[in-house]
């Protein structure tokens, strides 16, 4: 227990520098301070070039050589005013984290000098060296090469460093053959397939305006934060990312004394200085109350285009760890880090608009505007009926199963939350508008005013998956650790799967006549709501009555990870992906044995940490201990006097258990050696994790009996209470 006596005393001992806030400056001067923004842009390149460029970023085009090569120039010249000594192809692999490729912008002159060069090719194109990057076989060893393209949609930045600053361009990756090896291409596609689908819904209300419709997204951000002792005093912290040992705490989180608390210093401070960093970079976060948990944050920004906003949110994820350490701290973003205490989520907003029409998820309070509301509001009904598969398997991974249906997240059961009263408006729309009890009479699409939705702020449905907001729906089952991209990719293609739909019916059954509109999408909506409401469910979602009233539905409950990945094979998920443009059959088939592989390499990761864990630091406390109990009782009995052999019993007997437990484990481990991915999955979700837990659980109640001095590991309580 030294190094825990040492971690202890010096987090008591931790003295705050000050904190950089906001008080020196303003932060209307400080918001995009570190962004190439539209404004700097404009600032800087010629007339022409500037209309063209944000011509190529609104279409989301690829943008000229000529146009590249004068905005490389501004862009190089900006970013050495500022400081900047590299550039930085940024780019987001599978692994779901962000990768970077760096180089400088001297280059030798020939003559002994260096001179700062940075064209259009190198702004537009990169070749990182991506065989280290999982490609789930796309990619092989052959053919490694990847190649970054700049994302003109996603601004650069400057990302300040020990020793100045790097010019960081977001791009996508792709192969040679330009198929997708990352995260942002299929986003980008998917904003793509839904903009043209809700142009179609748009035209026939007669919005045809043709200005873009992107998708929007919110992600809010939970996490933990613990002082950096006593991360780096827990391999299993350190290289799991989560505990796989230690007991509850005494005192938990059922005095939920934290939840809107009082915010420690050291915590406000890096809450200040985050906020200030991400500000820079155009990222407009507004930092939150305690959690539920304790250690428990929140950080949420004001949305964005998803994909500016998938961009954003891994920049925060990087720079909430950044700053982190700089306050003696250690940012978890792991989905539970610690068991029997609540885990972090990221809750997706989702929406989408467009610059004419504003929200198209607003209700508005127009007849007309309802309508139009009521029809996109029913094709996401329809979109996660049908495709809940594909949705729970976008949040599926091995650290977001310990969270999914933990009773203090969403079940793995994929569910709709309307509240009552659009979900009353959708009952009536499906026994076909003639509900007669109702004060107002018949509800009929178009003609009758939809009343205004309450905003329904405070305490809302927690336990749904994918809840309707007032004006956005929020999908709460994506882990805190994930990016919020494979879920975006999801959403958009769905959705635009399903205004196609509608679209076609509606302009077949209307034959382009707008008086028949509304008639016809009476008849729609009545259809959509019998098919696929049975995925709408405003109740308790933590129940057991739930679970078979799901089943009863018909609805999927994919428990785990080794569940829910393969929904990812099923034909119409495939025909989805196709159909849209989303993802070849090549490029699905890739994700899915690279999740797979995530999956089965974690598992591997923390079932190896388990066994050496127990076998070099509770294995040897717990015999120093039942040592020292055995030593008293031979003393004292021979002396004469009578010992109580209880605790040197349990001891004896946990020691046993954990000695034959570790035993267990380590053959379940080895029997994994199977070339397929699927079988592979399984074996770890069926056997390894179990197997896992009886270590633990041997472990753990040690921990209740084993003298605290010998004890090697930083308790829960110290973790979560010494602030
Ligand atoms: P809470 O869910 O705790 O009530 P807020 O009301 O602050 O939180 O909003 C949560 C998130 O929803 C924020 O990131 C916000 O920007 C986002 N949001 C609001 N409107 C939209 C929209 N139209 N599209 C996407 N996200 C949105
Ligand atoms: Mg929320």
């Amino acid at each position: 227990g030294s190094a825990r006596a040492a971690a202890i005393s010096s987090v008591v001992n931790y003295k705050a520098g000050s904190a950089q806030g906001f008080a020196e400056e303003d932060t209307g001067e400080l918001f995009n301070s570190s962004v190439f923004s539209k404004a700097e842009m404009k600032k800087r390149l010629p007339k022409d070039v500037f209309k063209t460029l944000t011509k190529t970023i609104e279409a989301g085009q690829k943008l000229d050589c000529s146009t590249a090569d004068v905005v490389a120039a501004a862009m190089k010249d900006w970013a050495l005013d500022n400081g900047a000594t590299h550039y930085a192809h940024v780019f987001y692999p599978l692994t779901g984290l962000t990768a970077e490729k760096h180089d400088s912008f001297l280059s030798p002159d020939g003559e002994g000098a260096a001179i700062a060069e940075f064209s259009g090719t190198q702004l537009i194109q990169g070749e990182p060296d991506g065989s280290s990057f999982p490609s789930g076989g796309i990619r092989v060893t052959f053919e490694a090469r990847g190649y970054t393209i700049w994302d003109v949609t996603s601004p650069a930045y400057l990302l300040e460093n020990a020793n100045g600053s790097t010019l960081c361009i977001p791009t996508a990756f792709v192969s040679w053959s330009g198929e997708a090896l990352d995260k942002k291409t299929p986003v980008l596609r998917s904003m793509q397939a839904l903009n043209k689908q809700a142009q179609r819904i748009l035209k026939l209300f007669g919005h045809d305006d043709g200005a873009l419709v992107s998708s929007t997204a919110g992600p809010e951000q939970e996490y933990f934060l613990i002082d950096r002792h006593f991360y780096f005093s827990r391999p299993d912290l350190l290289t799991a990312g989560r505990t796989l040992f230690g007991a509850k705490p005494p005192k938990g989180q059922e005095f939920d004394d934290h939840y809107f608390g009082a915010i420690p210093d050291r915590v406000l401070a890096f809450m200040l200085e985050a906020e200030r960093e991400l500000f820079k970079l155009g990222i407009p976060v507004k930092t939150r109350h305690n959690e539920v948990a304790p250690g428990q944050y929140e950080i949420a920004p004001m949305y964005e285009s998803a994909n500016v906003a998938a961009d954003h949110q891994q920049l925060t994820m990087t720079m909430l760890k950044k700053v982190a350490e700089k306050y003696g701290m250690a940012c978890l973003m792991h989905e539970k880090p610690f068991a029997g205490v609540n885990g972090s989520g990221k809750h997706v907003n989702w929406s989408m608009g467009s610059s004419s029409q504003g929200n198209l998820l607003d209700p508005g309070d127009t007849p007309h505007a309802n309508a139009q509301f009521l029809l996109i509001c029913a094709a996401v009904i329809r979109a996660v009926h049908k495709y809940q598969g594909l949705l729970r398997s976008v949040v599926a991974s091995a650290s977001n199963d310990h969270r999914l249906g933990a009773n203090e997240a969403p079940p793995a059961i994929i569910s709709i939350f309307l509240g009552d009263q659009l979900t009353d408006v959708f009952e009536q729309i499906k026994s076909g508008g003639a509900k007669s009890s109702l004060p107002k009479g018949q509800l009929t699409v178009g003609a009758d005013v939809l009343p205004a939705l309450a905003k329904d702020a405070g305490d809302r449905n927690r336990t749904s998956p994918f809840a309707f907001t007032g004006n956005r729906f929020e999908f709460r089952a994506v882990g805190s650790s994930q990016s919020i991209s494979g879920p975006l990719v999801a959403m958009n293609t769905i959705i635009a799967e399903s205004l196609d739909f509608c679209a076609s019916h509606l302009e077949e059954a209307t034959g382009g006549d707008p008086e028949k509109l509304h008639g016809e999408l009476q008849k729609l909506l009545t259809n959509i709501m019998n098919e696929h409401g049975s995925i709408v469910f405003n109740g308790d979602g933590y129940s057991d009555q739930w679970h078979s009233e799901a089943e009863q539905r018909g609805l999927l409950n994919l428990k785990t990870t080794a569940d829910a990945l393969p929904a990812l094979q099923a034909e119409e998920v495939r025909e989805l992906f196709e159909k849209y443009e989303v993802l070849s059959k090549r490029e699905l088939e890739s994700r899915l044995e690279t999740y797979l592989e995530q999956y089965c390499m974690t598992i591997a990761v923390e079932s190896n940490l388990t066994i050496e864990m127990a076998r070099t630091l509770i294995f040897p406390a717990a015999v120093r201990y039942q040592n020292e109990l055995a030593a008293t009782c031979a003393n004292l009995q021979a002396l004469g006097y009578e010992f109580d052999t209880e605790t040197l019993d349990k001891v004896t007997g946990l020691v046993k258990a954990l000695q034959d437990s570790v035993g267990e484990l380590e053959s379940a481990v080895t029997e994994v050696a199977s070339d397929d991915y699927h079988a592979e999955a399984r074996h770890c979700c069926d056997v390894v994790l179990p197997a896992m837990s009886k270590v633990r659980d041997a472990a753990d109640k040690l921990e209740g009996l084993v003298a605290d001095d010998l004890w090697p590991l930083p308790t829960y309580q110290e973790m979560l209470f010494i602030k």
